[in-house]
């Protein structure tokens, strides 16, 4: 698994977003030395991906988390899933037709193209929650609270391995209620994703003095995902959906501030593999 946009909301450029990367969210699956079949979110990371292929097609399945820009702008900008020998299964959590639903922000006057006219073989489908096998893994989509449009958190299993690693780069805990301690509930769904996995990626743009803030715009804090990581009993946890104000010392801070022996706690950085 490697991350190739950690940015929430927006990208952002500058000397000091350089440490962990200023590209929004996207996480690349890839068995042994083979090219990435399963890609999570769409976001600018894709761009950084692109390296990886050289002159090779994408060919593999893209599962979005859910609709808001910075899960989708890097899709037309992945010159190996745009040309002609290119095919992709492009995921989203059903609601409605998903190309008409994907193009309502991809399309004249917003953008030059709809996503209909990306070169190669493309198919859209709307995926709903439940257990599905996905370019060999075995993926369990469940509906998360977030804000605005359904929105999923992913576990995926490779079933030659066994490891597993659960994505919930953006939900809201605290619209389930406030949970045991004001930081939003552990609510069945996202334990089932988290339960026991090798590693838990949980989206932390806000820390709990931010919690009001965190709350109105649909996300969780770090306190949170430590939270939720020690119930499901995950010895590993990486932080992601970085707040596009925080630099890399605040970043940094905030991952060396909950790790213990008991978890491990990093800052999802771009370019960082995490083999399972
Ligand atoms: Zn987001
Ligand atoms: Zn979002």
């Amino acid at each position: 698994m490697t991350f190739y946009g950690v940015r929430g909301s927006t990208p952002v450029a500058g000397a000091e977003y350089d440490g962990f990367g200023g590209h929004t969210s996207s996480v690349a699956i890839a068995v042994g030395d083979d090219l990435p079949r399963l890609l999570l979110d769409a976001g600018t990371g894709l761009l950084s991906l692109t390296r990886v292929f050289s002159s090779t097609p994408f060919r593999g399945s893209i599962l979005l988390t859910h609709l808001h820009w910075d899960h989708v702008q890097g899709l037309p900008f992945f010159p190996p899933a745009d040309r002609d020998d290119a095919h992709v299964t492009l995921m989203q959590p059903a609601q409605g037709d998903p190309l008409e639903v994907l193009s309502r922000a991809m399309s004249p006057p917003h953008f030059p193209i709809t996503p209909d006219g990306l070169r190669g073989s493309w198919h859209h489908r709307g995926l709903e929650a439940g257990e599905h096998e996905i370019e060999g893994f075995t993926v369990t989509a469940r509906d998360v609270l977030h804000k605005g449009g359904r929105t999923f958190g992913y576990r995926v299993t490779d079933p030659e391995s066994g490891g597993t690693f659960a994505y919930l780069p953006d939900h809201c805990p605290t619209r389930y209620g406030p949970g045991p301690d004001g930081l939003g509930e552990r609510h069945e769904d996202a334990l089932a994703l988290a339960w026991g996995v090798d590693v838990l990626v949980h989206g932390a743009p806000f820390v709990v003095s931010e919690i009001e803030r965190a709350t109105a715009f649909g996300h969780s804090t770090a306190e949170y995902a430590v939270a939720l990581a020690r119930e499901a009993k995950v010895g590993r946890l990486v932080l992601t959906h970085h707040a596009p104000f925080r630099d890399d010392d605040a970043i940094a801070a905030i991952a060396s501030d909950h790790t213990s022996t008991a978890l491990e706690v990093v800052a999802a950085r771009e370019g960082t593999t995490f083999t399972l």
